[in-house]
């Protein structure tokens, strides 16, 4: 979720001078390698062995969103494939992590449908998944339209539930039909009071309302993918009684040692590995999420 904090954040680095002193300086790129595996699907691989040597699971997003080219969306497709056929080939216990807006969405719908259903054709060749994330609410309904349609066709696919939205109760109830696996998270884009809740307190209870009943659900796998400790105690919790398999999902480079501790736990963990050279959306919104991170930055930016 964006706090009021937060959404100076975003306001800040989407200025076109202050994304270049990111993208353009030594520090900028230091910062990035905290949340991004590399520029390249080598870097990424890499990364997911480390992951699943400790037991992780992974899920791989190559960066980028809001294509306003037809031959963008093609290539996004075209280099998610190849990342599919790299993981079967190098044998990570992994999937991959789409935006629909990389696909094409909002510029062109129907190819956006078109490479999710090639995506899911070809990951359930190489034996995986594939989980659509939830962008920013003028989206969400297009999304999950177009999840309900592919997965009909090919049933392994996930989507991702934000518990800041205030439709998204109704959107758990319409996707028990769908079934699949559901990652639910916070949300992080910054979205106005009428269509999602602003305070911690709100985006919390209703996550935990959203959790009690992922988890009681027989049709969805739950995918619980949050680093608050609150929410995961009540997880474990409620996921003690569950009788078939979920999973807890984090971000790479975030809360670390909590991570290897539900490792050790015996909890099932999925780590999200972004790769690729449209990196900067995504760092602004974990700058967004923890503003102390951009102290990181100006101190390395000041050479201390
Ligand atoms: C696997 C995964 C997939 C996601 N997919 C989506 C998606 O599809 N759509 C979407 O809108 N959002 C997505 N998110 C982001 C999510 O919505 C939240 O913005 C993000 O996870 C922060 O919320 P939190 O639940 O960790 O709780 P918070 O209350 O924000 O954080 C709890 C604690 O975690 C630590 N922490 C959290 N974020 C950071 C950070 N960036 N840097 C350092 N420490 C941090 C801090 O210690 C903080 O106190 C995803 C998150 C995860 C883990």
């Amino acid at each position: 979720m964006t706090t009021a904090l937060g959404r100076t954040v975003l306001a800040f680095t989407g200025h076109p001078q202050i994304q270049r002193l990111f993208t353009e300086t030594k520090a900028g790129r230091a910062l990035s390698t905290r949340f991004v595996a590399g520029e390249t699907i080598d870097d990424a691989i890499r990364v997911a062995r480390d992951l699943n040597a400790t037991g992780a699971t992974v899920s791989l997003d190559h960066l980028g969103e809001h294509v306003s080219e037809r031959d963008q969306a093609v290539a996004a497709r075209d280099d998610y494939l190849a990342c599919l056929d790299e993981i079967a080939a190098a044998g990570i216990e992994g999937n991959i992590s789409i935006k629909l807006t990389q696909l094409g969405l909002g510029t062109d719908d129907e190819l956006a449908t078109a490479s999710l259903g090639a995506l899911a054709e070809r990951a359930a060749r190489v034996g995986t998944s594939v989980t659509v994330d939830m962008e920013e609410s003028t989206h969400t309904e297009m999304t999950i339209g177009i999840f309900e349609k592919v997965q009909a066709e090919f049933g392994n696919l996930g989507v991702a539930i934000q518990s800041y939205l205030r439709r998204t109760p109704a959107d758990l109830q319409r996707l028990e039909a769908a079934g699949g696996h559901v990652r639910l998270c916070k949300g992080a884009y910054a979205e106005p009071p009428d269509l999602a809740l602003q305070s911690k307190a709100d985006v919390n209870g209703a996550f935990d309302a959203l959790l009690g009943r992922l988890m009681a659900s027989e049709r969805l796998t739950p995918a619980i993918a949050t680093h608050d400790a609150t929410r995961i105690g009540l997880a474990q919790l409620l996921g003690a009684d569950r009788h078939s398999h979920w999973e807890f999902q984090m971000l790479y480079g975030v809360r670390t040692k909590l991570q290897s501790q539900l490792l050790g736990d015996g909890y099932r963990l999925r780590i999200y590995v972004p790769y690729g050279q449209a990196w900067y959306p995504y760092l602004t919104r974990r700058l967004a999420e923890r503003p102390a991170n951009l102290w990181f930055f100006l101190r390395a930016l000041l050479g201390r």
